[in-house]
């Protein structure tokens, strides 16, 4: 059977051993699926075990995503601009490196939301791995304005630096000097993880859409969507990005696009 998994610290808690056996099961295909978790100093190490044991591909979370686009052989699409691989590939001669994240996180905002980017004044919170793999396909909507923001300025700075001439307005700041109104706003930092939601002044995301793409547990909402609920225009957390996202590397590994609708509901409802 092909071996597959997903490799992070901590991944105990991750839900694409179950997204990807869905969808195994959905496209007639028997696959196994594991979870690997590495010590954070030990990322080459257990991948390059899971490989030698026959190993066809791994999915890569926080905080391997940037260690895991140096150690592939090539990187592909996405990821060669973001840096950051979320999906390795094990081909005949080589790994290549791919990031799904972006694509995940259109589909899911544009196409399962709903959510209109197009020309108006979106807000990027994060300048880490997540936000990297996002950035790209989110200014390929043609947004009016992109503002990234993030608690250490210089990462924000040095991503619009890297962004180079768009056609697009954009700017970076510090969380904590941000103002203004925006249409949408998308949560790619963790602080979630650690608990806070509160990254700014809440005027600031008073009828706006909000984005988080920490997904919630259980039927609790992330502690960004509950914070900006009162607020927002609307709320969304991550899970149907990660369904999207896992669809996309099923994709690239096994070259069958499974159906995403039926598994969101069934995670949505926690019936999975
Ligand atoms: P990362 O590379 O470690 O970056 C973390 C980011 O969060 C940085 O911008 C960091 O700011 C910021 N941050 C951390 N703690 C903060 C705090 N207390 N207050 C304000 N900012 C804080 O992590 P990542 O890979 O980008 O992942 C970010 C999040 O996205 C994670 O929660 C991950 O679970 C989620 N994610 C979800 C999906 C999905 O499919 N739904 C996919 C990818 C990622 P500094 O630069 O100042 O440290």
């Amino acid at each position: 059977m092909d071996r597959y998994g997903v490799v992070g610290n901590p991944v105990a808690h991750s839900l694409s051993p179950t997204i990807h056996a869905a969808f195994a099961a959905q496209v007639g295909e028997t696959i196994s699926y594991e979870k690997l978790p590495a010590p954070v100093d030990g990322f080459v190490a257990t991948v390059e075990r899971f490989f030698a044991d026959g190993g066809r591909g791994l999915n890569v979370t926080l905080p391997f995503k940037q260690a895991a686009a140096s150690w592939v052989d090539e990187l592909c699409g996405d990821a060669v601009c973001a840096r950051a691989v979320n999906t390795i590939e094990a081909r005949e001669e080589k790994f290549v490196g791919h990031n799904t994240d972006g694509i995940g996180f259109v589909r899911d905002l544009t196409k399962n939301a709903g959510v209109e980017v197009t020309g108006r004044r979106v807000l990027l919170l994060g300048a880490g791995g997540a936000a990297r793999g996002i950035v790209r396909p989110l200014v390929s909507l043609a947004p009016a304005h992109l503002t990234i923001a993030n608690r250490t300025p210089e990462k924000a700075a040095a991503l619009v630096k890297e962004l180079g001439a768009c056609e697009i307005e954009l700017s970076a700041c510090a969380l904590r000097e941000l103002q203004g109104r925006f249409d949408v706003v998308i949560n790619a930092t963790s602080a979630g993880l650690q608990g806070t939601g509160e990254l700014m002044e809440r005027s600031i995301v008073r009828g706006a859409f909000c984005y988080d793409l920490v997904y919630a547990s259980a039927n609790d909402p992330t502690a960004f969507c509950e914070w900006a609920s009162a607020v927002a225009r609307g709320v969304r957390d991550g899970l149907g990005m990660l369904v999207e996202q896992a669809a996309e590397a099923y994709f690239i590994w096994r070259g069958k696009r499974p159906s995403t609708n039926e598994v969101l509901s069934k995670l949505t409802a926690r019936s999975l």
